[in-house]
């Protein structure tokens, strides 16, 4: 192609916003050539990789939006160290139709046990199935949220967990909170009763989590709700990363009773 008509080409695509295309349509068009390809295949093979690629830039967005605090995902969970938990029911929460049917999941367990990946795990396969997902630990969501409240963008924060289709709440049961802070998040927990979904984290049973709400009024309301439509796991044992770190000093020789 000329240069005057490769620039103006260029510059089309430009301001067509298709990079991948502007990027890739000279190599692709030098390839056609060469295999006698016909121009639609041509055409097809070009915008199959532009597809391919906002494909990808919007699951690295919803990913990034999501803000997990580490990356965990289900290839490095090993279910075998934590027997207690369902792993075919799991891997069916992973497909993601509870969250199209505005269901909850709560991981109840002691600390160590895995509550934390496995959240983020189902995080990231709701992401890549389309889905916006946020990320919180109790504490976190409590402080945003009376924050909010005194700068006057209470609502402004509650639309926005409002389109979210996953809300995810770790350590629910860590800290507890001021009454106010509890108000707040029961308010989001209520606000998204059979209209989106939640995963609780905690280390908790329910019949604790009066201390967390303070009142059993509240507490009972919210369970009420929570647990109508809820997949509840109990993950119980001895935690992960004792069991590891146990492994690693007798690998190499240490008593691991002691101190060190
Ligand atoms: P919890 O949230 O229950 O306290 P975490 O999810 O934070 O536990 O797990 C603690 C650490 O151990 C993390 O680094 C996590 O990736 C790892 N871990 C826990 N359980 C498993 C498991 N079954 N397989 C692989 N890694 C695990
Ligand atoms: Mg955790």
């Amino acid at each position: 192609m000329p240069d005057p008509q490769n620039m103006l080409l260029r510059s089309n695509l430009k301001q067509l916003r298709l990079p991948t295309i502007r990027a890739e349509f000279d190599k692709l068009a030098r390839e056609a050539a060469s295999a006698n390809e016909d121009y639609a295949s041509y055409l097809l093979r070009l915008t199959e990789l532009e597809v391919a690629a906002r494909t990808s830039h919007a699951l690295q967005a919803r990913i990034k939006a999501a803000g997990f605090p580490a990356q965990k995902d289900f290839d490095t969970f090993d279910f075998s160290a934590c027997p207690s938990l369902n792993k075919p029911k799991v891997l069916e929460l992973a497909r993601g139709e509870w969250i199209d049917q505005c269901s909850n999941t709560c991981l109840i367990g002691s600390v160590g046990m895995g509550k934390t990946h496995v959240a983020i795990a189902l995080g990231l396969a709701a992401c890549r199935q389309g889905k916006r997902v946020r990320f919180f630990t109790a504490a976190n969501l409590v402080t945003r949220l009376e924050e909010a409240q005194k700068q006057y963008q209470l609502d402004r924060l509650l639309a926005q967990l409002d389109k979210v289709h996953l809300l995810i709440c770790d350590e629910l049961g860590y800290l507890s909170f001021s009454r106010a802070g509890a108000e707040l998040l029961f308010q989001v927990f209520a606000d998204r009763y059979e209209r989106a979904s939640l995963l609780i984290t905690s280390n908790l049973p329910f019949s604790e989590w009066g201390q967390v709400f303070q009142g059993e009024r509240m507490t009972a309301a919210l369970l009420d709700r929570l647990t109508h439509r809820c997949h509840i796991f109990e993950m119980n044992g001895e935690s992960y990363r004792f069991r590891e770190s146990v492994k690693a000093k007798k690998a190499a020789g240490k008593n691991p009773a002691k101190p060190e």
